[in-house]
């Protein structure tokens, strides 16, 4: 038995109308400021995930959740079927998300999910070269029989600190009728992922190296988005981790990791996500209402701990300076996704399962965070939270020693090496493992990025081994040619709007789409 539930609204509401998946995907965020959401998460039986759905590949595993969440007559089976496959023909690994199973082989059922095996090696892979693939497919049915020069085109415009930027670039790169511009800040992003963003020969990408902080980028970037006329000549789209897609193509990796822990039998599994803007561990909230039996999710943060305190003390409070930390893509003042979450738990627990209502008391929560920097919910809420999530805040030493120990622990493979947010999650993993004491438990800590990435802490945990060499044991061949490429940047001397649009528009008139 499985139901479906394929409309979608938004958290707030003002929007009172519910949305199809193609509009909640395509605006992205909703006119009210929320985010969308199906306001009914569909259900599958005991049977089908323990008798049919344990024995599916990704790609399988995938189509069967999206069905449930995408109405067959806006994308037909065989549609999304290929959409499918074509995003995941792109990872390295066949399993698309492969768990190293007890790598500390002391039993502990200590495994590692490994969500870095896309194109950038980051997990952030997983959902964007789905999203891609979904543009272009919507694109694609708008301009059918169009002559050129009506087509509906999208600009896809964004800041990155870091993963986002190279993600979004390798999703959206050949794509027909989009063109993508990311914005960084000059010199403060790692070596790696500038060259991952710049030496994409693509005509429809181009990135922009921006003279000054993240902060200028985000927000010229919302300026942009903010600026109507700009936005009706050339369509600015987003990409970012509040767009429904991305946590709907993450739920699969759930499902399949839970039956690889459990051998596909109904076991106790508890997930650890290493989080900032809780869009990775949303979609295991979604897994877990949807009938497959977690035990619980637990939050891994670093010192930018804001869903750790929430959970203690249901205040839900922005910091008033974002720590930098050894996890970067981790560092947030506030975690965009976790609004869907609120929304969820006001409905259960506030507004006696009104759509609407849910959307008023969430509405209230942000306008208190909005007019004086925090809001605090009843106990009820809190303790409906409990019930599916834990949460565990890891310092920078705590990542350092744990990347550390599980170099030297590791028995499966010999010498695993951890980036430092999976060893956030690993660090909390093993809180968890000599807390609980309890055997039957299988520990699933999810690795959001390839060591490579982040060479320095790496290198700062690791270099006082003899037998250690970053350049054999950890950069992978692909990555190490990308600095011998060439590189396409356009310089931004100032963190100006004005001059950024005319790059924009000047580099759209090369792009000739
Ligand atoms: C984006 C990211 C995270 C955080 O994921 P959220 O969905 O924002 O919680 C963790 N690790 C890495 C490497 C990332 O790129």
């Amino acid at each position: 038995m499985v139901t479906a539930s394929q409309v979608y609204r938004s958290t707030r509401s003002a929007e009172k109308e519910t949305k199809s998946f193609e509009a909640a995907v395509i605006q992205g965020l909703a006119s009210d400021g929320g985010l969308f959401l199906p306001p009914t998460i569909p259900q599958v039986s005991h049977q089908t995930l323990f008798t049919k759905w344990n024995k599916l590949s990704f790609q399988e595993l995938a189509l069967e959740i999206m069905k449930l969440y995408v109405d067959s007559a806006e994308i037909p089976e065989q549609d999304l079927k290929n959409l499918i496959e074509r995003s995941y023909s792109t990872f390295r690994a066949p399993e698309v998300t492969p768990l190293a199973k007890n790598v500390t082989g002391n039993g502990e059922n200590l495994h590692v999910l490994e969500l870095f095996h896309g194109p950038t090696y980051a997990f952030k892979d997983v959902a964007l070269q789905f999203l891609g693939n979904l543009f272009e497919y919507f694109l694609m049915r708008t301009n059918k029989d169009k002559p050129e020069g009506e087509r509906k085109q999208i600009t896809v415009v964004g800041a990155t600190s870091g993963d986002t930027g190279s993600a979004a670039i390798y999703g959206l790169r050949g794509k027909k009728d989009v063109s993508v511009f990311i914005l960084y800040p000059t010199g403060r992003i790692s070596p790696i992922q500038e060259e991952q963003m710049a030496t994409v020969p693509d005509k429809n990408v181009q990135t922009l190296s921006v003279k000054g902080t993240f902060d200028n980028c985000q927000d010229i970037v919302k300026a942009i988005f903010g600026d109507k006329d700009f936005n009706s000549k050339h369509n600015v789209g987003a990409v970012n981790s509040i767009n429904w897609a991305r946590i709907l193509a993450q739920i699969t990796y759930y499902f399949y990791a839970y039956f690889q822990a459990s051998n596909g039998e109904n076991g106790k599994v508890k997930f650890v996500v290493p989080s900032g803007n809780f869009g990775d561990i949303l979609a295991g909230y979604f897994a877990k209402k949807m009938g497959l039996p977690i035990e619980k999710l637990v939050i891994a943060t670093n010192e930018n701990d804001i869903l750790d305190r929430f959970l203690k003390s249901g205040v839900y409070e922005r910091s008033d300076k974002v720590s930098s930390t050894l996890s970067p893509a981790m560092d947030i003042l506030i975690s965009s996704n976790f609004e869907r979450l609120l929304w969820y738990l006001a409905k259960e627990y506030e507004a006696g399962n009104g759509d609407l209502r849910a959307g008023e008391v969430v509405n209230n929560w942000f306008n208190h965070l909005r007019s004086e920097g925090k809001f605090k919910v009843d106990q009820k809420i809190i303790d409906g939270a409990l019930k599916d999530f834990a949460s565990e805040r890891v310092s920078d030493e705590q990542t350092t020693a744990t990347i550390k120990k599980m170099y030297e622990i590791s028995e499966n493979p010999k010498h695993y090496i951890l980036d430092p947010h999976t060893a956030v999650g690993v660090c909390a993993t093993e809180r968890l493992i000599a807390k609980d004491k309890d055997a039957s438990i299988s520990y699933v800590s999810l690795s959001t990025a390839h060591p490579a990435k982040f060479a320095a802490a790496v290198n700062n945990a690791l270099s006082s081994f003899p037998e250690y060499s970053f350049e054999r044991d950890v950069l992978p061949a692909e990555l190490k040619k990308l600095s011998t490429l060439p590189k396409k940047l356009k310089f931004i001397e100032k963190p100006d709007i004005e001059l950024v649009k005319n790059a924009i528009e000047e580099e759209l008139a090369k792009m000739d789409l």
